[in-house]
């Protein structure tokens, strides 16, 4: 008898598979398929409600491989999917809500110039609450589309051997909503290069406000930079950062 019921569900998981596989292979829209990539840049599918990992012989195993045994074979990156063996498991609606929502995140900090709030919200607003609540961990989101833009700003590498070879990339100097963020260069041929970074609408903040609080770090300047001098309007008793320089030396004088 047991064996019996035990085959019955074999039988039925078979064309369940069979249908997924015929699903898999007709619909290779990003319903059926999404590809990610995770923190360390290996790749993620997300595949009829089931995650896999994807290792160098693209043979795809479960995310959750340490207690399940579901596999799938893809072409590469690239669809089809097709299971192979069976998960030990329920599909979790919610994580594949929250892989899909990150891999989207990730796109929008790629495709976008939106400031990370702006991406937030949008995706945001497209999911569950449930989702939401998971998610809901903003430094963790906006970490993630900083990230994501660093990588994919920093794939020209910095060769840059004194203060004068350095330069902006085209990239980095518009800040959202391509306001120019690049706003003064002392120039190459000065060794004592000052770059100065802000937008016309901080400009017009500091303009209209009386409390500025001027303050240097060390820590973060980058190479050949000994200091960046940070204004900040004091505003409700917070501070906002309007201009940032980076400075040569550490002198206090600009
Ligand atoms: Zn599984």
């Amino acid at each position: 008898m047991k064996q019996s019921t035990s085959s019955n569900f074999k039988d039925e998981f078979d064309l369940i598979l069979e249908e997924i596989n015929l699903q898999t292979k007709t619909q290779n829209d990003s319903f059926t398929w999404t590809l990610t990539e995770t923190q360390k840049g290996s790749h993620k599918i997300v595949l009829c409600s089931y995650a896999y990992t994807i290792n160098k012989q693209t043979k795809a195993q479960c995310e959750l491989h340490k207690n399940c045994t579901g596999r799938a074979v893809s072409d590469g990156l690239h669809p089809p999917l097709t299971h192979s063996q069976k998960h030990n498991h329920q599909t979790d609606i919610e994580r594949m809500q929250i892989l899909k929502c990150k891999e989207e995140v990730r796109q929008q900090a790629i495709n976008t110039n939106d400031q990370p709030r702006t991406i937030m919200v949008n995706i945001l607003k497209a999911i569950s609450i449930t989702t939401v609540s998971a998610l809901s961990k903003h430094d963790a989101m906006r970490q993630l589309i900083n990230r994501t833009r660093i990588k994919k700003f920093s794939i020209k590498k910095f060769t840059a051997s004194s203060i004068a070879e350095i330069e902006i990339p085209n990239e980095l100097r518009f800040i959202y909503r391509d306001d120019e963020f690049y706003w003064d260069d002392s120039g190459k041929d000065d060794k004592n290069r000052v770059i100065l970074f802000t937008t016309k609408d901080n400009l017009s903040f500091l303009n209209d406000h009386q409390d500025w609080y001027a303050d240097r770090t060390f820590d973060i300047s980058p190479t050949f930079f000994k200091q960046i001098y940070i204004v900040h309007v004091i505003k409700n008793g917070s501070l906002n950062p309007c201009v940032y320089a980076t400075l040569p030396t550490k002198t206090k004088h600009l």
